[in-house]
């Protein structure tokens, strides 16, 4: 289980924090001594769209830490301000230079090891008028059978793609969840 220890400092008042559990509470959370201010640390959203073209899905390789070199669908960090939607449009658009429509929800997966919950939409690539940004070396547009399964950069990516061309075959596409161990 992941133990968030990111604060040393309190956000309020800027006397070091101590880990320790609040009266009432159940887990440890960063506690200040000074002001009394209680830092609560929470999973993060990530989410990404699986954007296709004629039946092939574009995917980006990585040109940034973690998982350099290796493929994945464009996919990051949810921003404070923006919907789930907005987040998938806006990652696509930063990483592969592309304009998607969205097609609704596809997959959520909790990778609970880091503290992360991973959701990737469905979505119609507009035209095929993308480029790499800055955090991918190239972009390309794979079928099945043409996407590099052993270099794919994250298991969440994995597991959304092999649920996308089942579902595919059967012509009917569901909302799909999982725990990554
Ligand atoms: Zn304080």
């Amino acid at each position: 289980m992941v133990r968030g220890r990111s604060f040393q400092h309190c956000k309020a008042c800027g006397a070091a924090v101590e880990y320790r559990v609040p009266a009432g509470d159940n887990a440890e959370r960063a506690v200040c001594p000074a002001c009394g201010t209680i830092h609560y640390e929470n999973p993060l959203n990530v989410v990404g769209a699986i954007p296709v073209w004629q039946g092939r899905v574009l995917l980006c390789r990585r040109a940034i830490e973690p998982r350099r070199g290796y493929w994945t669908l464009p996919a990051g960090f949810l921003e404070l301000g923006e919907t789930l939607e907005q987040g998938a449009q806006r990652e696509t658009l930063e990483e592969a230079g592309a304009r998607i429509e969205l097609q609704g929800l596809f997959s959520v997966l909790s990778v609970v090891r880091v503290g992360q919950v991973h959701l990737f939409y469905r979505a119609a690539l507009l035209d095929v008028d993308f480029a790499p940004g800055e955090e991918s070396l190239e972009v390309g547009l794979f079928a099945e059978d043409e996407i590099a399964w052993d270099d794919l950069a994250f298991r969440t990516v994995t597991q959304t793609l092999r649920w996308y061309f089942d579902d595919r075959r059967r012509a009917q596409f569901g909302v799909h969840t999982a725990d990554i161990a």
